[in-house]
């Protein structure tokens, strides 16, 4: 895929996310939760998820408000974390950031991203990285308070 037909992808699922975001809504049965802010654009999600007695996401939804860029991300990220260990949820947000930032290339270097690389675009737009990561903060800051429920 060359890069104008990647970045005509990225509007098409920025938009289509935006416009009807999964998992989008409270998860009153959550095992986990973590806020995220990014004072830079304003947007602003509580993550909730239930891990299952396996240590698996069985679970995950995001509520709140922001930007297209952060709510598609957030969106995208739900469906990319449900059905994985906590583990694999800590290595592909490190693929997610590297790839956000510039460090990764996801046709070069190997890695689980899947549909997630369309965002390599972020790349050249350093101020939007924190719309396109801050979900993925919070669910790994979700992740780390060990079975408790926390608005921290
Ligand atoms: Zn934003």
């Amino acid at each position: 895929m060359n890069e104008r037909e990647l970045s005509e992808l990225y509007q098409q699922v920025i938009l289509q996310h935006n416009k009807s975001p999964r998992n989008f809504g409270e998860l009153p049965e959550a095992t986990h939760k973590a806020e995220g802010f990014n004072p830079l654009c304003g947007d602003h999600f509580h993550v909730a998820l239930v891990l299952n007695e396996d240590g698996i996401v069985s679970q995950v939804k995001f509520s709140g408000e922001g930007c297209a860029i952060s709510k598609a991300a957030a969106s995208m990220m739900t469906q990319a974390v449900t059905g994985k260990s906590i583990a694999d949820v800590q290595r592909l947000f490190g693929e997610f950031h590297a790839l956000v930032t510039g460090k990764l290339d996801p046709e070069k270097q190997s890695n689980q991203l899947g549909h997630l690389k369309i965002f390599a675009g972020i790349r050249k737009f350093p101020a939007r990285v924190k719309c396109a990561s801050l979900s993925w903060h919070a669910v790994v800051a979700a992740l780390d308070k060990k079975n408790q429920i926390s608005t921290e």
